[in-house]
Protein backbone atom coordinates (compact mmCIF):
# COMPACT_ATOMS: atom_id res chain seq x y z
CA UNK A 1 0.00 0.00 0.00
CA UNK A 2 1.18 3.75 -0.78
CA UNK A 3 0.13 5.90 2.16
CA UNK A 4 -0.19 9.75 2.06
CA UNK A 5 -0.35 12.16 4.28
CA UNK A 6 -2.68 15.13 2.59
CA UNK A 7 -4.38 18.83 3.00
CA UNK A 8 -7.45 19.46 1.91
CA UNK A 9 -7.69 22.59 3.71
CA UNK A 10 -9.16 20.99 6.94
CA UNK A 11 -5.85 20.03 8.13
CA UNK A 12 -3.55 16.63 7.72
CA UNK A 13 -5.06 13.45 6.85
CA UNK A 14 -4.48 10.16 5.85
CA UNK A 15 -4.72 8.94 2.60
CA UNK A 16 -3.92 5.80 0.25
CA UNK A 17 -2.82 6.24 -3.24
CA UNK A 18 -5.28 4.15 -5.12
CA UNK A 19 -3.36 2.31 -8.49
CA UNK A 20 -4.15 5.23 -11.09
CA UNK A 21 -2.38 7.65 -8.60
CA UNK A 22 -5.48 9.46 -6.76
CA UNK A 23 -5.97 9.64 -3.21
CA UNK A 24 -8.73 7.85 -1.56
CA UNK A 25 -9.15 9.56 1.84
CA UNK A 26 -9.41 6.56 4.40
CA UNK A 27 -8.90 9.36 7.17
CA UNK A 28 -12.63 8.42 8.37
CA UNK A 29 -12.50 5.14 8.88
CA UNK A 30 -13.11 2.57 12.02
CA UNK A 31 -9.76 1.69 12.75
CA UNK A 32 -7.54 4.12 10.71
CA UNK A 33 -5.66 6.61 12.88
CA UNK A 34 -5.81 10.43 12.89
CA UNK A 35 -2.18 10.28 11.65
CA UNK A 36 0.37 8.54 9.91
CA UNK A 37 2.03 8.46 12.87
CA UNK A 38 -1.01 6.54 14.36
CA UNK A 39 -1.29 4.37 11.75
CA UNK A 40 2.47 3.07 12.14
CA UNK A 41 1.71 2.82 15.95
CA UNK A 42 -1.94 0.84 15.47
CA UNK A 43 0.38 -1.29 12.84
CA UNK A 44 -1.05 -4.40 10.89
CA UNK A 45 -4.52 -4.03 12.23
CA UNK A 46 -4.49 -0.13 10.70
CA UNK A 47 -3.14 -1.49 7.48
CA UNK A 48 -5.71 -3.90 7.09
CA UNK A 49 -8.88 -1.45 8.24
CA UNK A 50 -6.86 1.29 5.60
CA UNK A 51 -7.24 -1.60 3.05
CA UNK A 52 -10.71 -2.77 3.66
CA UNK A 53 -11.89 1.44 3.67
CA UNK A 54 -10.56 1.34 0.03
CA UNK A 55 -13.47 0.40 -1.76
CA UNK A 56 -15.78 2.44 -0.04
CA UNK A 57 -13.85 6.09 0.99
CA UNK A 58 -13.83 8.72 -1.23
CA UNK A 59 -11.18 9.43 -4.16
CA UNK A 60 -10.70 13.12 -4.31
CA UNK A 61 -9.74 15.07 -6.83
CA UNK A 62 -6.50 15.78 -7.44
CA UNK A 63 -7.17 19.81 -7.46
CA UNK A 64 -8.23 19.56 -4.04
CA UNK A 65 -5.48 18.08 -2.12
CA UNK A 66 -1.82 19.01 -1.71
CA UNK A 67 0.34 16.33 -0.58
CA UNK A 68 2.18 16.69 2.71
CA UNK A 69 5.43 14.90 3.94
CA UNK A 70 3.51 11.56 4.58
CA UNK A 71 4.93 11.36 8.49
CA UNK A 72 6.42 13.95 11.08
CA UNK A 73 7.99 11.70 13.26
CA UNK A 74 8.89 12.36 16.65
CA UNK A 75 12.54 11.98 17.12
CA UNK A 76 14.88 14.47 14.67
CA UNK A 77 15.41 12.17 10.93
CA UNK A 78 18.13 10.33 11.26
CA UNK A 79 20.57 10.18 8.31
CA UNK A 80 23.71 8.55 7.24
CA UNK A 81 26.60 10.40 6.15
CA UNK A 82 28.85 8.68 3.20
CA UNK A 83 26.88 5.38 2.79
CA UNK A 84 27.66 4.82 -0.96
CA UNK A 85 31.46 4.29 -1.76
CA UNK A 86 31.13 6.36 -5.05
CA UNK A 87 29.80 9.42 -3.04
CA UNK A 88 32.25 8.95 -0.23
CA UNK A 89 35.20 9.07 -2.87
CA UNK A 90 33.90 11.95 -4.49
CA UNK A 91 33.56 13.98 -1.31
CA UNK A 92 36.95 13.11 -0.55
CA UNK A 93 38.27 14.18 -3.76
CA UNK A 94 36.19 17.88 -3.05
CA UNK A 95 38.64 18.48 -0.22
CA UNK A 96 35.64 19.46 2.09
CA UNK A 97 36.83 17.71 5.09
CA UNK A 98 40.35 17.62 5.00
CA UNK A 99 40.60 16.60 8.44
CA UNK A 100 38.85 12.87 7.52
CA UNK A 101 41.77 10.57 7.27
CA UNK A 102 39.25 7.31 6.03
CA UNK A 103 37.28 7.57 2.85
CA UNK A 104 34.86 4.56 3.96
CA UNK A 105 33.93 4.62 7.48
CA UNK A 106 34.32 1.90 9.86
CA UNK A 107 31.15 2.63 11.25
CA UNK A 108 27.85 4.53 10.06
CA UNK A 109 28.21 8.26 10.57
CA UNK A 110 24.61 9.65 11.96
CA UNK A 111 23.36 12.79 12.70
CA UNK A 112 20.03 14.07 12.50
CA UNK A 113 17.96 16.85 10.54
CA UNK A 114 15.51 19.27 12.63
CA UNK A 115 11.79 18.40 12.37
CA UNK A 116 10.99 21.92 11.29
CA UNK A 117 13.08 21.19 7.46
CA UNK A 118 10.74 18.42 6.90
CA UNK A 119 8.57 19.42 4.03
CA UNK A 120 6.25 17.82 1.66
CA UNK A 121 7.26 16.29 -1.89
CA UNK A 122 6.51 19.37 -3.76
CA UNK A 123 6.98 22.26 -1.87
CA UNK A 124 9.79 24.96 -2.57
CA UNK A 125 13.15 24.85 -0.84
CA UNK A 126 13.76 27.96 0.07
CA UNK A 127 17.66 28.66 -0.59
CA UNK A 128 17.44 31.99 1.18
CA UNK A 129 17.29 29.96 4.45
CA UNK A 130 21.39 29.22 3.98
CA UNK A 131 22.90 32.43 4.62
CA UNK A 132 26.39 30.67 3.15
CA UNK A 133 24.25 30.15 -0.45
CA UNK A 134 25.60 26.68 -0.78
CA UNK A 135 23.07 24.68 -1.15
CA UNK A 136 22.98 21.36 -2.33
CA UNK A 137 20.60 18.15 -2.95
CA UNK A 138 21.25 14.35 -1.74
CA UNK A 139 18.77 12.39 -2.71
CA UNK A 140 18.37 9.45 -0.69
CA UNK A 141 16.17 6.55 0.54
CA UNK A 142 14.37 6.75 3.92
CA UNK A 143 13.17 4.11 5.83
CA UNK A 144 10.22 4.45 8.73
CA UNK A 145 10.08 2.62 11.55
CA UNK A 146 7.48 0.48 12.62
CA UNK A 147 7.67 -1.48 15.65
CA UNK A 148 10.53 0.84 17.76
CA UNK A 149 12.96 -0.82 19.69
CA UNK A 150 16.70 -0.34 21.92
CA UNK A 151 19.18 -2.67 20.82
CA UNK A 152 17.50 -4.26 17.47
CA UNK A 153 19.82 -6.88 16.13
CA UNK A 154 20.77 -6.39 12.44
CA UNK A 155 19.69 -10.48 11.77
CA UNK A 156 15.82 -9.29 12.97
CA UNK A 157 15.91 -5.52 12.14
CA UNK A 158 13.95 -6.18 8.78
CA UNK A 159 10.67 -6.77 10.86
CA UNK A 160 11.11 -2.88 12.14
CA UNK A 161 10.64 -1.46 8.93
CA UNK A 162 7.35 -0.13 8.18
CA UNK A 163 7.81 1.17 5.33
CA UNK A 164 9.78 3.38 1.99
CA UNK A 165 9.67 6.95 1.16
CA UNK A 166 11.93 9.43 -0.29
CA UNK A 167 13.88 12.07 1.25
CA UNK A 168 16.01 15.20 -0.29
CA UNK A 169 18.67 15.61 2.12
CA UNK A 170 19.48 19.37 1.46
CA UNK A 171 22.51 20.28 2.69
CA UNK A 172 24.24 23.60 3.41
CA UNK A 173 27.46 23.00 2.55
CA UNK A 174 29.33 25.73 4.04
CA UNK A 175 27.57 25.30 7.36
CA UNK A 176 28.19 21.98 7.22
CA UNK A 177 31.72 22.05 7.54
CA UNK A 178 32.39 25.25 9.57
CA UNK A 179 30.29 23.76 12.92
CA UNK A 180 32.27 20.53 12.42
CA UNK A 181 28.97 18.86 13.61
CA UNK A 182 26.77 18.60 10.27
CA UNK A 183 23.03 19.49 12.38
CA UNK A 184 23.28 23.13 11.37
CA UNK A 185 24.20 22.66 8.09
CA UNK A 186 21.03 19.80 7.31
CA UNK A 187 18.77 21.40 9.32
CA UNK A 188 17.41 24.55 7.63
CA UNK A 189 13.95 25.31 6.84
CA UNK A 190 12.13 23.52 4.43
CA UNK A 191 15.98 21.60 3.67
CA UNK A 192 14.03 18.23 4.16
CA UNK A 193 11.47 17.31 1.29
CA UNK A 194 9.42 13.95 1.69
CA UNK A 195 7.37 11.75 -0.11
CA UNK A 196 5.40 11.58 -1.76
CA UNK A 197 4.40 8.50 0.20
CA UNK A 198 5.26 5.44 2.39
CA UNK A 199 5.03 2.41 0.66
CA UNK A 200 4.35 -0.38 2.83
CA UNK A 201 7.49 -3.22 3.16
CA UNK A 202 5.33 -5.86 2.27
CA UNK A 203 4.59 -3.78 -0.95
CA UNK A 204 8.10 -3.03 -2.62
CA UNK A 205 9.84 -6.60 -2.17
CA UNK A 206 13.70 -5.88 -2.41
CA UNK A 207 14.21 -2.67 -2.05
CA UNK A 208 17.97 -3.57 -2.82
CA UNK A 209 16.78 -3.85 -6.36
CA UNK A 210 15.40 -0.01 -6.61
CA UNK A 211 17.45 2.98 -8.60
CA UNK A 212 17.65 6.43 -7.06
CA UNK A 213 17.74 8.71 -9.37
CA UNK A 214 18.30 12.60 -9.28
CA UNK A 215 17.93 15.09 -11.53
CA UNK A 216 18.23 19.13 -11.67
CA UNK A 217 16.34 21.07 -14.01
CA UNK A 218 16.17 17.76 -16.05
CA UNK A 219 19.36 17.21 -15.80
CA UNK A 220 20.60 13.16 -14.43
CA UNK A 221 22.86 13.84 -11.44
CA UNK A 222 22.69 10.39 -9.41
CA UNK A 223 21.52 7.52 -10.77
CA UNK A 224 22.19 4.51 -8.00
CA UNK A 225 21.01 1.11 -6.93
CA UNK A 226 19.69 0.83 -3.18
CA UNK A 227 22.06 -2.53 -3.37
CA UNK A 228 24.89 0.36 -3.22
CA UNK A 229 24.72 1.25 0.21
CA UNK A 230 28.38 1.06 2.43
CA UNK A 231 26.06 0.04 5.48
CA UNK A 232 23.16 -2.11 4.59
CA UNK A 233 19.21 -1.29 6.22
CA UNK A 234 19.84 -4.05 9.25
CA UNK A 235 22.97 -2.83 10.11
CA UNK A 236 21.97 1.18 10.41
CA UNK A 237 19.20 -0.05 12.23
CA UNK A 238 21.45 -2.08 14.64
CA UNK A 239 24.53 0.29 14.84
CA UNK A 240 21.71 3.45 15.67
CA UNK A 241 19.66 1.27 18.04
CA UNK A 242 22.39 0.50 20.34
CA UNK A 243 22.39 3.49 21.87
CA UNK A 244 19.00 5.42 20.87
CA UNK A 245 15.58 4.27 21.28
CA UNK A 246 13.69 4.00 18.19
CA UNK A 247 10.37 5.07 18.57
CA UNK A 248 7.47 4.32 15.62
CA UNK A 249 7.51 6.47 12.87
CA UNK A 250 11.24 7.24 12.88
CA UNK A 251 12.98 8.11 9.38
CA UNK A 252 16.37 7.19 8.97
CA UNK A 253 17.57 8.75 5.34
CA UNK A 254 19.91 5.86 4.67
CA UNK A 255 22.88 8.29 2.59
CA UNK A 256 23.28 9.48 -0.96
CA UNK A 257 24.70 7.92 -4.39
CA UNK A 258 27.39 10.16 -5.88
CA UNK A 259 26.47 13.01 -8.61
CA UNK A 260 26.09 15.63 -5.86
CA UNK A 261 27.01 19.13 -6.52
CA UNK A 262 29.66 19.32 -4.53
CA UNK A 263 31.06 16.59 -6.44
CA UNK A 264 31.80 18.64 -9.45
CA UNK A 265 34.97 20.90 -10.01
CA UNK A 266 33.67 23.45 -9.04
CA UNK A 267 31.50 22.41 -6.90
CA UNK A 268 27.92 23.50 -8.59
CA UNK A 269 24.83 25.03 -6.02
CA UNK A 270 21.18 25.13 -6.12
CA UNK A 271 19.86 28.30 -7.15
CA UNK A 272 16.58 29.94 -7.16
CA UNK A 273 14.30 28.70 -10.28
CA UNK A 274 16.27 25.19 -9.71
CA UNK A 275 13.58 22.29 -10.22
CA UNK A 276 15.11 19.43 -8.29
CA UNK A 277 14.00 15.66 -8.75
CA UNK A 278 14.33 12.70 -6.36
CA UNK A 279 12.41 9.60 -7.21
CA UNK A 280 13.39 5.73 -6.50
CA UNK A 281 11.58 2.57 -8.42
CA UNK A 282 7.89 1.78 -6.57
CA UNK A 283 8.09 4.90 -3.99
CA UNK A 284 7.43 7.56 -6.45
CA UNK A 285 9.38 11.46 -6.80
CA UNK A 286 9.73 14.38 -5.28
CA UNK A 287 10.04 17.15 -7.27
CA UNK A 288 10.92 20.95 -5.09
CA UNK A 289 11.11 23.60 -6.76
CA UNK A 290 14.66 26.11 -5.24
CA UNK A 291 12.96 29.80 -4.47
MG1 LIG B 1 22.72 12.81 3.20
Amino acid sequence: MKLVTFDDGTGPRVGVLDVGGAVVDVSGAAGVGETMLEVVEVGEAGLDAARAALTSSPVLPERSIRLLAPIMPRNNVMAVGRNYHDHAKEFSASGFDASEKKMIPDHPIIFTKALSSIVGPSDAIDASMDPSGTSDYEGELGVVIGTGGHRIAAAGAMAHVFGYTVINDVTARALQAQHVQFFIGKSAATFCPMGPCIVTADEIGDIGAARLRTTVNGEPRQDAPIRDLIFDIPTLIEAISAAVLLLPGDVIATGTPSGVGIGFDPPVYLQPDDVVEVSIDGIGALTNPVV
